[in-house]
């Protein structure tokens, strides 16, 4: 609807000007979150991008060149590009692609002491961090630890940067995770469900560190074009309405519950863990490693679950998933694992 209505219309502009579906949308997220700023991308390892290159930028206008280190974690994902793979904990990501960019470190996730550690006021300019570690195990930051990494930020005038690439637009039950944390970053970014399937992404942020990314410091071509800033608007105008988001709870809560019995039932998780509708099942010492085989053993009985890692079993349905479809996949999916448990 959405896409074929603005396809009528204007679908790109020079990026001399702006367009309406952009500013509309932007206007939108300023109301529905912290931000005052907001820069389009077309993928979120680009929003990303655009988030390590303006914690260096803005460090770089306040404080000069030598605060320019990057604090992210271990195991963490967010994106591809050289320098996202570079900020990203996962060393196989970057193999046989060195030298990285320097002044990134990766500290524990959920342990506070590590990132003291390497945190100073001197040389950090940011820390990064996805509320809940998607890719690499469905895993939530505790509270008190995200609440802990803010006070560390401020105490060190380093900004926080949230990769809600996965775990924003509605995903969590809330709209981005951090209401759910009720702890507020500098920046943050957002892709993946935000286009609903096409690509379109956002980086958010105040107007004070948004101020360092004025005209000609970062660019590009498509993001914010006005296709993709339609289809965004539809998709956040519905996802933001408490009703959907409401939906999202009891839908995690049926999910989560029949998993947790299959859970028991054939001894194959040792607990579901996540929010909303970003599940993760991770296998018992006996199933350890085999995600794939429930991934494929799902397949066969025609319900698709994902993988985070070797170790978890990832859910992460349609926001408006029907229950009797979650009754069906439960059904299938307990076929499934029943053939694999033989
Ligand atoms: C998927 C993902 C990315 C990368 O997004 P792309 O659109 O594939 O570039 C970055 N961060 C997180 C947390 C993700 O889950």
């Amino acid at each position: 609807g959405a896409l074929q209505e603005q396809s009528e219309k204007v679908w790109h502009l020079s990026n001399v000007m702006t367009n309406e579906p952009a500013l509309r949308l932007a206007k939108t997220l300023r109301d529905h979150t912290f931000a005052e700023r907001v820069f389009f991308a077309n993928s979120g390892a680009e929003a990303n991008e655009a988030a390590f290159k303006l914690a260096r930028r803005y460090a770089w206008d306040h404080f000069g060149p030598d605060k320019h280190e990057i604090i992210s974690f271990k195991n963490a994902f967010h994106g591809r590009t050289l320098f996202t793979v570079s900020v990203g904990g996962q060393q196989k990501y970057l193999e046989g692609f060195e030298p990285a960019p320097g002044g990134i470190h990766h500290a524990d996730f959920n342990d506070l002491d590590s990132v003291k550690a390497l945190i100073s006021k001197e040389k950090t300019c940011a820390v990064v961090i996805e509320p809940i570690q998607g890719e690499s195990g469905v895993v939530p930051a505790d509270p008190e630890f995200l609440k802990g990494l803010r006070q560390l930020c401020d105490d060190n005038d380093a900004l926080l940067i949230f990769d809600e690439v996965q775990t924003g637009v509605g995903r969590t039950g809330h709209l981005y995770a951090y209401e759910m944390y009720g702890v507020i970053p500098d920046i943050l970014t957002s892709a993946k469900g935000l286009g609903g399937g096409f690509p379109v992404a956002a980086m958010l942020t105040t107007a004070k560190v948004g101020a360092s990314l004025a005209v000609g410091t970062h660019g590009s071509t498509y993001g914010g074009n006005a296709l993709a800033c339609a289809v965004a608007q539809k998709v956040i105008d519905t996802v933001s309405q408490p009703e959907i988001l409401k939906g999202v709870n009891e839908r995690s809560e049926k999910l989560r519950q029949g998993m947790m019995a299959i859970g028991e039932r054939y001894g194959i998780f040792s607990e579901v863990r996540g929010a909303g509708l970003l599940l993760g099942c991770v296998l018992t010492e006996q199933w350890k490693g085999r995600a794939k085989d429930f991934l494929a053993a799902g397949l066969e009985e025609g319900v698709m679950v994902l993988v985070a890692g070797a170790d978890v079993v990832r859910l992460a349905p349609s926001l408006i998933i029907p229950e009797t479809d979650i009754d069906e996949a439960l059904e299938r999916f307990e076929t499934a694992v029943k053939k694999l448990a033989q």
